[in-house]
């Protein structure tokens, strides 16, 4: 069908850029992107703007640009977290008078995580307590490097109130964007994600989508994450209605029948009644079919082969915030198997832990490991329900420690021996039909009845085994302490004498660690 093989056929062209801005709280993010979009958003047109879509594009005279106008990295990684890759650059905003602060680096870290490249936007620079070289070797140390000192990001001193720099800002985006080469086929069904989504109270299910490949047109039917809808109404970022959308342009669609999820992914499809069976199935509502039941116990079969044999296994599942970070994690992991104790990665992907990655959890009991992400609410139930073990962490040592500590309980215990005491024997008793008893006395620890021994003469071990009897006076006793006489017999062993020394130990296990 068509919706299989779309924008296969159709040739990729250019596209614009799509760019998120970054930075510390107070930076200036919003201010940016509302001088941007005062200033460039369909000049003339533009008026009375009052609704805010999420997203919008600007045509300068070098090409265009679209914005997700959600600032910040919470919707960053929030997209990134459901596996999205919305942004090709980050504008990463720096006020000039504050320098580096912890989001500022947060921020870096997440754009270098996604391989995203960055262009800083070194704002306030109207304020006269603006140090751009402060702020340019502070940048330094995080190791976002100038052009100018060889380094890959173009630094842009702007100001968002005056509106200096601005233009430089954006032309210095088009050239990140000329080397990136982004390309998308056009004349193909289009493909996207979903930016964020709210039902209006007049107009239903809205949703401002980007289209990354393939044109969108009104009267489209399209699937979005766990919905459909024919698209009945599309609407430009001023809120004026338009026809098609090609990749890269965000629009506000309606028709859809539920609200989706920011980051669900969409695509046009030529068969409603498919849409409408795939949007059923991914909203759950099909999960206890008989072929779900079918596939749950495929997996198991898979899975209990693996803990056959001598070696033990430890299955993990792994869902990662990037790509980078789920590759170094699983990687660090594996490396952790030992001829025991072998790590056996189940799966790992990007994205957030969901109700499937539990499942597969339990077919293979697996420890799920979140890395940056979190598992939605019917995961978490699904995981209690039947005893998964989902993780968090945020650092990759740290999920190391755990396992390796989970993998030292898995090892077999070393058995250790351990000298309790001593006792020395100061006279021997022939009893007949019970053999020798030694008179002793216990010159250091504790005897104890159940205790092994060793009996030294001369410091020569002469005889390993145990006690038959041990007895205080006339009473039998469990354990007699230093500084006390008692009587006892060896089992199976009667060739003691004067002097012997008897040394008592028990072997205990000892946990072992990697
Ligand atoms: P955000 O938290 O990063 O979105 O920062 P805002 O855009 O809300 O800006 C925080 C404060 O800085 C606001 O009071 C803005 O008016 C002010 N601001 C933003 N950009 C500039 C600028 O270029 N120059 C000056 N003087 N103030 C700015």
């Amino acid at each position: 069908t068509d919706d299989d093989v779309q924008g296969q056929q159709a040739e990729s062209l250019p596209r614009a850029p799509v760019v998120t801005v970054m930075g510390h709280v107070d930076h200036g993010k919003t201010s940016l992107l509302d001088y941007i979009r005062r200033a460039k958003v369909a000049a003339g047109e533009a008026g009375g703007i009052t609704q805010h879509i999420g997203a919008y594009h600007v045509e300068t005279p070098r090409g265009v640009i679209s914005f997700l106008d959600t600032p910040g990295h919470e919707a960053f990684t929030a997209m990134r977290a459901r596996g999205a890759q919305a942004t090709d650059i980050v504008i990463l905003v720096v006020a000039a008078d504050d320098g580096v602060m912890p989001q500022t680096k947060e921020a870096i870290k997440h754009a270098k995580a996604a391989g995203v490249p960055i262009v800083v936007a070194i704002n306030k620079i109207d304020k006269p307590d603006a140090n751009l070289e402060r702020v340019k070797g502070e940048l330094v140390t995080e190791e976002v490097v100038p052009e100018e000192f060889g380094g890959d990001s173009p630094f842009v001193p702007v100001s968002a109130r005056t509106g200096a720099g601005i233009d430089n800002l954006l032309e210095q985006v088009l050239l990140q964007a000329e080397v990136l080469e982004l390309k998308a086929p056009v004349d193909a069904l289009a493909k996207g994600l979903v930016i964020e989504a709210q039902l209006d109270k007049g107009r239903g299910p809205v949703a401002t989508v980007l289209v990354q490949s393939g044109t969108l047109k009104a009267g489209d039917v399209v699937l979005a994450g766990s919905t459909y809808g024919r698209v009945r109404a599309m609407l430009d970022e001023n809120g004026k209605p338009i026809k098609t959308a090609g990749p890269s342009i965000p629009v506000e669609i309606q028709g859809l029948t539920e609200v989706p999820q920011a980051g669900d992914d969409f695509m046009v499809m030529t068969d409603e009644r498919r849409a409408r069976e795939i949007a059923t199935y991914r909203a759950g509502k099909f999960r206890n079919t008989k072929l779900a039941k079918q596939q749950a116990s495929k997996l198991e079969n898979m899975f209990s082969d693996m803990t056959a044999g001598e070696v033990k296994m430890l299955p993990i599942i792994i869902k990662a915030d990037v790509q980078g970070s789920q590759e170094a994690l699983a990687q660090s992991l594996l490396k952790l198997s030992t001829d025991e104790v072998k790590v056996q990665l189940v799966y790992s992907g990007v994205g957030g832990i969901s109700e499937s990655d539990v499942n597969l959890g339990i077919a293979s009991k697996a420890v799920v490991i979140g890395f940056n992400t979190r598992a939605d609410a019917l995961a978490r139930k699904q995981a209690e329900h039947n005893g998964v073990d989902i993780r968090y962490y945020n650092i990759i040592y740290d999920a190391v420690d755990d396992l390796k500590a989970a993998m030292s309980g898995m090892l077999t215990p070393d058995k250790k021996e351990e000298v309790i005491g001593t006792a020395e024997i100061r006279q021997v008793f022939k009893v007949s039909k019970i053999g020798s008893i030694a008179g002793c006395m216990v010159t250091a620890g504790v005897v104890r009845r159940a205790a092994k021994l060793r009996l030294l003469r001369q410091n020569v071990v002469v005889f390993t085994g145990e006690l038959d009897s041990l007895k205080r006076f006339k009473d039998d006793a469990k354990e007699v302490k230093e500084g006390f006489e008692c009587g006892l017999n060896i089992k199976n062993y009667n060739d003691i004498e004067e002097g012997d020394v008897l040394e008592f130990f028990e072997i205990k296990e000892v946990a072992r660690t990697l």
